[in-house]
């Protein structure tokens, strides 16, 4: 496989556009991408042809707007090129209009209330920054997917791309202007970068084709831990299995296909539990790329009968998902503004930067958090398993050391070196990559980029770096402001840092953020630690909140509402879709399985009493199970009730906690029960495959 050959063959990509487009539509095109000044219709007639014409002689008989609705995955509507002509035959259109505007009938989208019912229209405006690509169905059929924001007809966004690239924006605008005050006159434009690191679970289709609960829930609900666990620590970095290689190498390649730059592949910590990840691009392209990436995998894991698991967690009592989501700001002359550096003056921007971010963090940190919460991460976040739900940033003790001496008005002292003056010394060579030494820190400095490992592992990144790109935004507002009016810039360069540490360096830990200690640490610290979904979700209503996204034009007070509401309400739903699962599976499978083994005991009892035969042990095997069946009943009498409850509940604050209160505790217990039975019951009655079935057979 000539992977040069392969990559980037189904997009449009620059390549593309330089050898299609006339020269003159190209850079206006080409400016209308890296300025983002309004694309001219004619040139966009132009553009829409050029397109059509390379998606036809590929194969592509339709094309299609492809949005992200909030219900975090992607939409898409087909339309065929064909229009009528006059004389009654078809030909193959695509115009200018088509390409950057569209008007899917959306009302079956959540809007949270923005949209009214009377006015369902909705439109999708192209992300030209972004670039159009094919869509191959597997059995030839081509589709034309162009990027687009998804928004109502007054202009409120409905989707996850419209504040990507609003938030986009206002972090280019502030760092511009911290970069300007620093005497920079060549920068122009300032892009967040991302790389997401995507885990996920593979199972084989057969078994996975009998567990109602991951069909439905895409997590088991109910299963007693196999004898074999991650205990062995076997699996990470483990030697990829043949089966497994086989399907990682048919992702590669659709996946370079579709210009995504798959770079790292491997096992991952739990049995069946993989990782890939992509190289970094700019923050909307990685978040278009990443649902790509959530596809494809789901996608080419059916075509090896395999199913692809994206939940966060998948198997209780084992490692969950997540999306380690890597973010830094790039310049377009080539900088990465966080990468520390050689020179005093690279030291200083650095370090201006590093005191945004940390700025930045704790002052917004439980909107971090809310970015990362849904009904799947509750089971991840705090439950002493990568990460925490409490933020913090993880900086290395070296950096730790120079940031704590700048802010004491000490020059900073650090090993090798006595002391930093900004703006005149240089700081000592800082180790590129900290990850290594600290895998518990939900929010890590890793020597040029942070890395959020809060993320979901089923969700879009949208979110996270819409909330990292606006709240650095303002820290970066503030910076800007004040060096801007400074006399001595290298003076109010190092007060900048000062303050940041002092008022802010309560969020840098460098421990074991998986300990006790330091949540009793945090707690005395201020810093939030906030366990739900249903809390997390309140912090969209936050004054605080709804002054930053409108300062900065990324959300409304009305846009922010309606996410709050579409969130509550998706969490409910999914909660509820899981107790129905549970509700039926323990109806009718388990307990028609447990009531036919005691009927096997109560039968082999009675037989052994006629010929005066020991029953002790059936005996014994009878009281066991019957406890244990009868709680079992209980718990589905008691949570069919409170799901009935639940959906009475109008509030939606209201029935999201009711639902983490009450049917996700209920669950609990059924499952608890219901587990203990498999460990009883014969393993030939036992109605669904078990996790050994589930994890040890790829
Ligand atoms: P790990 O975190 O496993 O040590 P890497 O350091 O190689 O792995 O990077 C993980 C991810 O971070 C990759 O997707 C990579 O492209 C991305 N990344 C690297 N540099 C940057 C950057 N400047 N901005 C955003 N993402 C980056
Ligand atoms: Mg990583």
């Amino acid at each position: 496989m000539d992977v040069t050959q392969i990559f980037g063959t189904n997009v449009f990509n620059d390549e593309v556009m330089r050898k299609r487009l006339p020269k003159d539509t190209y850079q206006l095109l080409k400016k209308t991408i890296d300025k983002e000044i309004p694309l001219p219709p004619e040139v966009a007639d132009v553009v829409a042809s050029a397109m059509k014409d390379w998606a036809i002689e590929r194969g592509a008989t339709h094309y299609t707007h492809w949005f992200q609705p909030l219900t975090g995955s992607t939409a898409e509507k087909h339309d065929s090129f064909i229009s009528q002509t006059t004389q009654g035959g078809i030909i193959m259109e695509f115009s200018g209009k088509q390409l950057i505007k569209g008007e899917p009938d959306a009302s079956s989208f959540p809007s949270g209330g923005l949209r009214a019912t009377f006015e369902a229209r909705g439109y999708t405006a192209w992300d030209c920054t972004s670039p159009a690509f094919l869509k191959e169905d597997g059995l030839g059929g081509v589709t034309l997917c162009i990027p687009t924001a998804f928004c109502s007809y007054t202009g409120m966004a409905l989707d996850k791309k419209t504040p990507m690239l609003r938030s986009m924006a206002a972090v280019s605008k502030q760092a511009l202007r911290v970069l300007r005050a620093l005497g920079n006159k060549t920068t122009n434009k300032v892009t967040p970068t991302v790389g997401a690191e995507q885990e996920y679970f593979l199972v084989d289709k057969k078994f996975f084709a009998q567990r109602l609960d991951l069909i439905v829930a895409g997590r088991t609900l109910f299963g007693a831990s196999a004898p074999k666990g991650q205990e062995m620590e076997d699996h990470y970095f483990g030697q990829i299995k043949d089966r497994i290689a086989e399907f990682m190498k048919d992702l590669d390649k659709e996946l370079w296909k579709l210009g995504v730059a798959s770079k790292t592949k491997h096992n991952e910590v739990a049995p069946s539990q993989f990782e890939m990840a992509p190289l970094f691009t700019s923050a909307n392209i990685a978040a278009d790329q990443n649902q790509l990436v959530m596809e494809t995998l789901q996608k080419v894991a059916i075509r090896h009968n395999l199913v692809c698991l994206l939940h966060e967690k998948p198997y209780a009592g084992l490692s969950g998902s997540g999306k380690h989501t890597n973010w830094s700001l790039c310049t377009d002359d080539g900088m990465n503004l966080l990468d520390p550096g050689t020179t005093p003056h690279e030291n200083a921007q650095f370090l201006l930067f590093l005191s945004a971010l940390i700025t930045a963090v704790d002052r917004h940190a439980h909107l971090l958090r809310r970015s990362a919460a849904n009904s799947g991460n509750d089971h991840r976040l705090g439950a002493n398993e990568a990460p925490p739900a409490i933020i913090s940033v993880f900086m290395g003790q070296e950096l730790t050391d120079i940031l704590e001496a700048i802010s004491k008005g000490k020059k900073a002292t650090s090993k090798g070196l006595t002391s930093i003056e900004i703006g005149v010394d240089t700081l000592p060579p800082l180790p590129l990559d900290n990850s290594d030494r600290n895998r518990t820190s939900p929010f890590a400095f890793t020597g040029n980029k942070f890395e959020f490992r809060m993320v979901a592992s089923s969700a879009s990144i949208s979110g996270p770096c819409v909330v990292l790109n606006t709240i650095v935004a303002e820290a970066l507002d503030e910076i800007a402001t004040r060096l801007e009016k400074a006399k001595d810039i290298n003076k109010e360069t190092t007060l900048v840092i000062r303050d940041a540490v002092q008022e802010h360096g309560r969020i840098i830990f460098n421990g074991n953020s998986y300990s006790e200690e330091w949540i009793k640490e945090a707690e005395k610290r201020g810093l939030p630690n906030i366990r739900s979904t249903a809390e997390a979700l309140k912090t969209f209503a936050e004054k605080k909140a709804v002054d930053l996204f409108r300062k900065y034009k990324v959300l409304s007070k009305e846009e922010l509402h309606s996410r709050r509401e579409i969130y509550l309400e998706q969490y409910a739903k999914q909660i509820c879709i899981e107790a129905k699962a549970a509700l039926d599976m323990a109806r009718s499978l388990y307990i028609p399985a447990v009531l036919t083994f005691v009927k096997e005991l109560a039968e082999s009892i009675e037989k052994l009493e006629t010929i005066k035969g020991s029953s002790v042990v059936q005996r014994d095997l009878l009281t066991k199970v019957s406890t244990l069946l009868e709680t079992s009943y209980k718990n589905v009498e008691q949570l069919d009730t409170e799901l009935t409850k639940t959906y009475e509940i109008e509030d939606s604050d209201k029935r999201a906690a009711a639902c983490r209160d009450t049917v996700v505790a209920t669950m609990n217990d059924l499952r608890q029960n219901i587990d203990s039975l498999e460990k009883i019951v014969s393993r030939k009655l036992w109605p669904v495959p078990t996790y050994a079935d589930l994890l040890f057979n790829l």
